[in-house]
């Protein structure tokens, strides 16, 4: 899986794990330590590690400080990505986005920032002021960029969140339009953040790219059909794309597949080179 994938993946990319609050009925939590979890799934028992647990009981905060280190490094100039994957329900858009009162991870100062969502392999804009046409991607060298993606200038914590607002408003526009579910689409919101040292007078600039993924649960065949097995299939292409990302890198290989889903290409500059990847798991 993905998170086996990650995990043999040392130095630039650390996997997170928060579990979240549940009913009995459905927790497959059996214990949980500061680096290990495990989870008892028809039966039997199975321990997954990670470089950091985070309890049902971590507050926003907590989880905030601890992607403070990362999200630093964007400020010096690297490329960071936190991506947020679980089945549905799992808290991986309370991890990322939070709500009013309890913002998640996304960021609290910046430059520019841009937000989309993949639905079915098409770029939609959120941030456009007429929203609902398709972008596309555009390669020039080794930057990947979306050509006439809408980029909000903000400068404080409540800019960005006005900016968040409005970015969700035009998904749940478009969501309703299409009669889709926003748990069937991927988010990727970018900032690009600019540093300067102090001492030199040197700036540098960064992206941090934060992406809520579409739910991981498997839909079977049977189950889905017409729209709902069109949209099914995409996330797992995109997603099992990402694995073979992962696997690529892990072994240092001459070709990643990054073109293999809108999805990797986007996130291509912020996985390869001085990357530097988090990823929240979340389990229930
Ligand atoms: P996902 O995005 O993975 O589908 P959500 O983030 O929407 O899941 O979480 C499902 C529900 O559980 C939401 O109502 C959310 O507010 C709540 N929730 C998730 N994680 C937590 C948490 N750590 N503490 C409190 N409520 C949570
Ligand atoms: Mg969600």
């Amino acid at each position: 899986s993905l998170y086996n994938k990650l995990l043999e993946l040392q130095g630039n990319i650390r996997v997170f794990c928060r579990c979240r609050k549940s009913t009995k009925s459905e927790s497959c939590l059996d214990s949980v330590d500061e680096q290990e979890v495990a989870v008892v799934q028809k039966g039997s028992r199975k321990k997954f590690q990670f470089d950091k647990v985070y309890g049902s009981n971590s507050t926003q905060d907590e989880v905030f400080a601890g992607t403070l280190p990362v999200i630093s490094s964007c400020v010096d100039g690297y490329n960071v990505c936190i991506l947020a994957y679980g089945q549905t329900g799992s808290g991986k858009t309370y991890t990322m986005m939070g709500t009013k009162e309890r913002p998640g991870v996304n960021i609290r100062s910046g430059n520019t920032v841009s937000m989309l969502e993949i639905y079915n392999e098409t770029l939609n804009d959120l941030l456009s002021k007429s929203p609902g046409s398709a972008l596309d991607l555009r390669v020039q060298g080794k930057s990947v960029s979306v050509p006439g993606l809408t980029q909000v200038q903000v400068q404080t914590e409540s800019d960005i969140l006005s900016a968040m607002e409005m970015g969700e408003k035009n998904r749940k526009i478009a969501a309703t339009k299409m009669n889709i579910q926003s748990s069937r689409s991927h988010l990727v919101v970018a900032l690009e953040v600019e540093g300067s040292d102090e001492v030199s007078g040197l700036t540098s600039r960064g992206t941090l790219t934060l992406c809520d993924l579409a739910g991981s649960e498997r839909i079977s065949k049977t189950e889905a059909t017409g729209q709902r097995l069109v949209e099914a299939a995409a996330i797992n292409k995109s997603l099992t794309a990402l694995g073979q990302v992962f696997s690529a890198l892990k072994c240092n290989a001459l070709h990643v597949p990054f073109r293999n889903s809108k999805l990797t290409h986007l996130l291509q500059p912020s996985l390869s080179g001085d990357a530097k990847v988090r990823l929240n798991k979340s389990f229930i």
